[in-house]
């Protein structure tokens, strides 16, 4: 049985839902229901269409960006836990990785000033849509903010790297970004476990986001670690860790998922993965 079925395409790129999100979907019509009955889940299923909708667009940016900068992406695939932009590579220089980091937010951003200034207008012609609209707007809001925070391997993560790259290199650029990133997950760890003090319960999705991302990080850290070793063997880097703009190493980010071993990154006009030896 496949695990993802097509379901159209966007500016010719393939999107996808995956298995999963089809057995969930009427669970999320459900907790977006406004009322009981069939009309209350008509606008439930809406609500949850819009909301993965919000997230193609998110995925778009990325995606449209990261292929004016020579990716090819191969897909969008939507999951329970959100969507991934699925591309052959990340874009080499440190300001392209920037722009197509920043592409995702800009358009929730966009999309959520939209939904909440057009919501009121919609009053007139039936309240239970304007709701819906407006909720869908905070959510696009909260999902641009959410994902700035900069922590690998989220947005702003990789913006917070690419920003550093230049100076550090991008090997030390990702440690640092990584080790930042594991505070953050532990802040938010504690986040989780705060109302536990007050007589509450432990907020899970919270620990769960915690525990995603100090492993994420971690792996991405590893992965610059691993690069920079390969380096050396090469002889090159010479332990500075700091490549010429034109050769940094592309690491795939975690919303890359090889699935398919055709999805390998083609070699980089340096000739390879690493930059040819002398
Ligand atoms: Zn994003």
């Amino acid at each position: 049985m496949k695990s993802s079925y097509s379901i159209g395409r966007l500016f010719g790129i393939p999107i996808r839902v995956h298995i999963t999100l089809l057995l969930f979907l009427p669970l999320f019509a459900l907790s977006f229901a406004p009322g009981d009955g069939a009309a209350g889940l008509l606008f439930g299923l809406l609500g949850a269409v819009g909301l993965f909708g919000s997230v193609v667009l998110h995925e778009l940016g990325h995606s449209l960006v990261a292929r004016a900068k020579g990716a090819r992406i191969l897909d969008i695939l939507l999951l329970p836990i959100g969507g991934m932009a699925r591309l052959d590579h990340l874009p080499h220089r440190p300001r392209d990785e920037m722009e197509t980091a920043l592409a995702g937010p800009a358009v929730s951003l966009a999309l959520g000033l939209l939904g909440i200034w057009i919501a009121p207008h919609l009053l007139a012609l039936n309240q239970t849509l304007a709701i819906m609209v407006r909720e869908l707007g905070s959510i696009n809001l909260m999902l641009a903010a959410f994902n700035l925070i900069p922590s690998l391997p989220m947005d702003g993560g990789r913006v917070f790297r690419a920003a550093l790259t230049p100076k550090l290199g991008r090997v030390a650029a990702t440690r640092l970004a990584a080790n930042v990133a594991k505070v953050i997950a532990g802040l938010f760890g504690l986040w989780a476990f705060w109302p536990v003090l007050h007589g509450g319960g432990v907020r899970f999705t919270l620990l769960l986001i915690a525990f995603f991302v100090y492993q994420t990080a971690g792996a991405e850290a590893r992965q610059a670690e691993q690069e920079a070793i390969q380096l050396r063997q090469r002889g090159q880097g010479n332990g500075v860790w700091r490549i010429p703009d034109e050769d940094v190493l592309v690491s795939p980010p975690p919303y890359v998922v090889r699935e398919r071993p055709t999805a390998a990154p083609p070699p980089s006009r340096s000739g390879g993965w690493f930059p040819k030896r002398k």
